[in-house]
């Protein structure tokens, strides 16, 4: 099969990095497809199946597990399973595309080192761990007791921030947008039209 590229965006719960991911969807000289991931967690807000995530139950999830559906997989939360499916890769590659993944830090230092060649491993780094709290509170998306785990666990992934080919600082978003496609660019080797 034709192989194009892996670009994976890492950070914490709140850095920015989907919106990062978003943004650079939208700009189509990149070729760029979302790689949609399988998870157990429940839909949030506006969240469609099989647009944000292939949502499943822990059952189903652990049976894809067992059948070696998964390139990667993670509980990133306790009950929470996510993880990227083969078969996702692979029908994304099959249009020709490069593939973008929003995913969680260990799952990402994983596709780097399943691909380390075809992968781009970029980590976006909050501003600090308490404006990261106050992201996600504004976010109202999660209770308390969730935003508590996601910043525990936002300490935790900091510190792996150095094992990525590229840090990016996203103090600003408009200037960590624009380093953000400059990278992708040059990484899957098209000039800006
Ligand atoms: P959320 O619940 O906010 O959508 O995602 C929680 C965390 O799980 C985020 O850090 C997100 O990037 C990560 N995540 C999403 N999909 C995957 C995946 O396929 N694999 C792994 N390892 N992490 C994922």
């Amino acid at each position: 099969m034709s192989t194009g590229k892996l670009i994976v965006f890492s950070a914490p719960s709140g850095s920015g990095k989907t919106t990062i991911v978003k943004h650079l969807l939208g700009l189509d000289y990149l070729n760029l497809a979302f790689s949609i991931s399988a998870t157990s967690r429940s839909k949030r807000g506006d969240e469609k199946d099989g647009e944000d995530y292939y949502f499943l139950t822990a059952n189903a999830f652990k049976e894809k597990i067992k059948a070696g559906e998964f390139l990667e997989w993670e509980e990133v939360y306790r009950d929470s399973f996510y993880g990227t499916l083969h078969a996702e890769v692979e029908r994304i590659w099959a249009m020709g595309k490069n593939v973008i993944f929003d995913i969680d830090v260990a799952g990402g230092l994983r596709i780097k080192k399943k691909f380390p060649n075809e992968t781009l491993a970029v980590f976006v780094k909050p501003p600090s761990i308490d404006e990261l709290k106050i992201r996600l509170k504004k976010r109202k998306t999660e209770s308390e007791e969730k935003i508590n785990m996601r910043i525990a666990k936002a300490s935790i992934e900091l510190a792996t921030a150095p094992q990525f080919d590229k840090i990016i600082k996203n103090y600003d978003l408009n200037i960590a947008l624009k380093e953000a496609e400059q990278l992708v660019a040059d990484f899957v080797g098209v000039k800006k039209p």
